[in-house]
């Protein structure tokens, strides 16, 4: 290890993102958390509206709270442990498409200030260094909406009608883009930002998550 590493892990050292303990350098968790979730570790390849997603662990338990963890309290620190399984799961489920190129679902300039960061950018950027590939900035969400789990499907489809947008002057046209999000709960969010993106004309969109809400699916939406 290099002394100003070691130094580093020191002072910041790595963190078990399933139970916050400490962990040793380049672990993705801590071998009790390492071990309940190689049980739970089964991905999901599902549709939402027609785009193939992959998550990799249902929402629920120490996932769930390592995500309100990342989300509310700061702990962007889990993101590479994070993103070194769900690349594994990109690559085995999309084993079959050449991406050109990652990005991911944006937040609202004022939330985004609020929060000092967008989880799912911060994930996206993560993996696109796994996987070699440019992440892109491509979607603006021009539209602040209520908070989607207090919401039925259509109210949800309602409330982000028109709050995502393709930049202006992106360019992905003919090409293959992997969406990111941390949790995919009815689809809604991400079937809208594909949507949104495919007025820039890709070839192909595919998302892929940390975790799925699966029994929340709407029916219609798994293929
Ligand atoms: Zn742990």
């Amino acid at each position: 290890m290099k002394p100003l590493y070691k130094l580093a892990t020191l002072i910041f050292p790595d963190r078990c993102p399933y139970c916050n303990c400490l962990i040793e350098p380049e672990r993705i968790a801590c071998p009790r958390c390492f071990e309940i979730l190689r049980q739970k570790h089964i991905p999901l390849s599902l549709g939402v509206s027609g785009y193939r997603c992959v998550s990799s662990f249902v929402y629920g338990g120490k996932v769930r709270r390592m995500i309100i963890r990342l989300k509310f309290y700061d702990r962007t620190q889990y993101i590479p442990q994070i993103a070194r399984v769900t690349v594994d799961d990109i690559k085995a489920t999309f084993a079959d498409i050449g991406f050109d190129c990652i990005t991911y679902v944006p937040m609202h300039t004022k939330d985004e200030k609020k929060r000092g960061y967008n989880q799912s950018e911060l994930l996206a950027k993560a993996l696109s260094k796994e996987l070699s590939l440019p992440c892109l900035d491509t979607l603006d969400k021009i539209k602040r909406t209520k908070k989607q789990h207090t919401l039925t499907y259509s109210q949800r489809r309602k409330n982000l009608s028109g709050a995502f947008k393709a930049k202006e002057g992106v360019d992905i046209s003919g090409k293959s883009v992997l969406m990111i999000d941390d949790i995919i709960t009815s689809g809604a969010t991400l079937s809208t930002c594909c949507k949104a993106l495919r007025r820039a004309k890709p070839k192909m969109i595919c998302c892929a998550t940390i975790a799925s809400a699966k029994n929340v699916y709407p029916e219609e939406s798994v293929i």
